[in-house]
């Protein structure tokens, strides 16, 4: 059994580690210019990358939330792994044998447990190798035949591991004994489960099994198939929640998934097992399903990571449905869950409500792919769908489906898109434009444009220096938003610190961007129409006319400078509260996290360096 792992062999992990690729694993980077990469961060929601990789120095950094470390530290983070799991982890995949400190017996310390979450790792492998080789066996003819039906033949079922659960109470759990599993691993892993007699036995018996993956491929789980009509069980059972299997973040098939939907920015979510294999195989090599739970927020957070899903960036996440209600439901319910997601997200309902693997079998590998090919928006469907349920031939029916539908319409995100729909919409319902119109408008009027500004930031008086580049920065996105929009639009809300700042930034947002705007008195009328409050309007209207601090024209030099200087003002903040933190960390009882914030300070004084010479150019 294992002790503590020898000083060197950490380092060695650590140099042979590339940082990039154990990122890349969960978090989908592109280039951010000077060899750094950047991507969406896993560890706070946003919407534009702040998450920055320097495969340089070996470490990551996040603008926004503070993370940061190098790549056994984003293990422990992203993964809940303890320090040691991450580092065998990381030894596993660099083909690395860890040396171990052997015990010190004279203090009597028990010796430290080799990681759980190895260890749980490690009992699922041996589980999929015990359940797959017994599908072979006499036994298991009930579920070879299964698969055949629906079209998988042995090579499809060998590619994602399907398995058979064998008739009797404990084999799998005697097997694993004998590998030398605890009864404790056994019942934590979800693997077996004590019985009332005490005594241990299997979790799953008699049923087809699909081993289910992580992002980086271990077995964490499995899911069960009824194979018999005199098993009374569900029809479907998982493994339960535990320690490394959490079904609110579960994917089936992303393991597979993962890079194509990355490179093709797109991801169709599934209903079962059958359903990602079946569109695997046909040609639809971006299909992932949920595991015994409805989709929720936390399956698009890992989807958003992967396909890298900013507003510059646009994924697209493609629901199917086999057109019962249950899924007409879930697929309204991402209207509610996150309006970010609701412009891309497309629902393929298949015209004879079959499922993708009913599909494959009947028709064809072309008629999977055709089905997600004929996707449609989600809005498009939510809009059938309210007011399908009202009886258009009556006015009362005619306005009451306005009503419903108008919330709809208001809530897209893409505002340039509501004109369009307030067409089709009262298209649809045989109305006037005009009163559809309105009704949109007064739904749309009921929320608020501006998010929660941050609390923990001190408020800069209007004279201090930020204040004033804050102001010349607003200033140049309203009244020379063609020379300053796409620089003005890059730099983040979280950037200003004067709250009324920050809410004329947030309407410039709301108004569809500076960058998109060609100036102008209807252009600073649409970002007055979009504050939230009086103050941040009496502000647009002064800053419209308010003399920029420049002799002669801007030109891109002088936005560029200002910008830089705006955001120097919020990184030199940070570094200022990394520092009062790195002073309170011990790095001897800590010398994890003192090196983690020393990582970031390094890293932020580099991006304050940056910033500064750009901010110098010219000044
Ligand atoms: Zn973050």
């Amino acid at each position: 059994m294992a002790g503590r792992i020898r000083d060197e062999d950490i380092a060695l992990v650590r140099e042979r580690t590339s940082i990039a690729e154990i990122i890349s694993d969960t978090v989908t980077l592109k280039s951010a210019g000077a060899g750094n990469l950047k991507g969406l961060c896993p560890f706070h929601d946003e919407k534009s990358p702040s998450f920055n990789v320097s495969p340089a120095r070996n470490v990551w950094y996040c603008f926004g939330c503070g993370a940061g470390g190098d790549a056994i530290k984003f293990l422990m983070d992203a993964e809940h792994l303890s320090f040691v799991e991450a580092v065998e982890r990381l030894a596993d995949r660099a083909g690395l044998q860890l040396r171990y400190v052997e015990d010190d017996r004279a203090t009597g310390r028990t010796r430290p447990q080799q990681g759980q979450r190895q260890r749980l790792v490690a009992a699922h492998a041996a589980a999929v190798e015990f359940y797959t080789a017994q599908l072979s066996t006499a036994g298991a003819r009930t579920a070879r035949e299964f698969l055949a039906e629906r079209g998988f033949d042995r090579a499809a079922a060998e590619r994602y591991g399907c398995g058979f659960a064998p008739e009797g109470w404990d084999p799998l759990t005697r097997h694993l004994r004998q590998r030398g599993f605890s009864h404790d691993e056994l019942v934590t892993a979800g693997l077996s489960r004590p019985a009332r007699s005490g005594s241990l036995i299997d979790r799953f018996r008699r049923r087809l099994l699909w081993p289910i993956r992580d992002l980086t491929g271990d077995v964490i789980g499995f899911g069960a198939r009824k194979l018999f009509d005199d098993d009374d069980g569900p029809k479907y059972l998982n493994t339960p929640e535990t320690p490394i299997y959490k079904k609110s973040h579960v994917l089936y098939g992303i393991d597979q998934a993962k890079r194509e939907i990355a490179k093709q920015g797109r991801v169709v979510v599934v209903e079962g097992y059958t359903d990602v294999m079946a569109c695997h195989l046909a040609g639809v090599p971006t299909a992932v399903a949920t595991c015994g739970t409805a989709f929720g927020a936390d399956h698009i957070g890992v989807l958003r990571r992967l396909l890298l899903d900013t507003d510059a960036v646009a994924g697209e996440i493609i629901f199917t449905f086999d057109g019962d209600a249950a899924g007409q439901k879930a697929a309204l319910r991402a209207f509610e869950d996150d309006q970010r997601f609701v412009g891309r997200t497309f629902i393929a309902v298949s015209p004879d409500s079959m499922d993708p693997c009913e599909l494959r079998l009947a028709k064809g590998d072309l008629a999977v792919r055709d089905l997600v090919a004929r996707r449609e928006p989600l809005v498009d469907f939510a809009l059938r769908h309210v007011i399908s349920r009202f009886d258009l031939d009556t006015v009362d029916g005619r306005v009451e489906a306005m009503r419903r539908a108008a919330p709809l319409v208001a809530k897209l995100k893409d505002q340039e898109k509501r004109p369009e729909y307030v067409r089709k919409l009262a298209g649809d319902l045989g109305m006037e434009i005009e009163p559809v119109q309105r009704a949109v408008l007064a739904a749309a009027s009921g929320r608020s444009v501006v998010g929660p500004t941050r609390p923990d930031r001190t408020e800069p008086t209007v004279d201090s220096p930020q204040s004033m580049v804050e102001r010349e920065a607003l200033k140049l996105a309203l009244q020379e938003p063609v020379l300053a929009g796409p620089m003005f639009d890059a730099v983040e809300a979280t950037d200003y610190r004067h709250p009324v700042h920050v809410a004329v930034r947030a309407a410039i947002a709301a108004a569809g961007g500076a960058a998109a705007a060609t100036g102008g008195a209807v252009w600073i009328e649409s970002v007055r129409d979009a504050c939230a409050d009086l103050a941040a309007q009496a502000l647009v209207g002064e800053l419209a006319v308010e003399p920029l601090r420049i002799d002669g024209e801007p030109d891109p030099r002088y936005v560029s400078v200002t910008m830089a200087r705006l955001q120097w003002g919020s990184v030199t903040a940070r570094i200022r509260e990394l520092k009062s933190r790195i002073q309170r960390i011990n790095p001897v009882s800590d010398k994890d996290g003192y090196f983690a914030a020393f990582g970031e300070l390094l890293s932020l004084e580099q991006h304050a360096r940056a910033l500064r010479e750009q901010a110098a150019g010219g000044l």
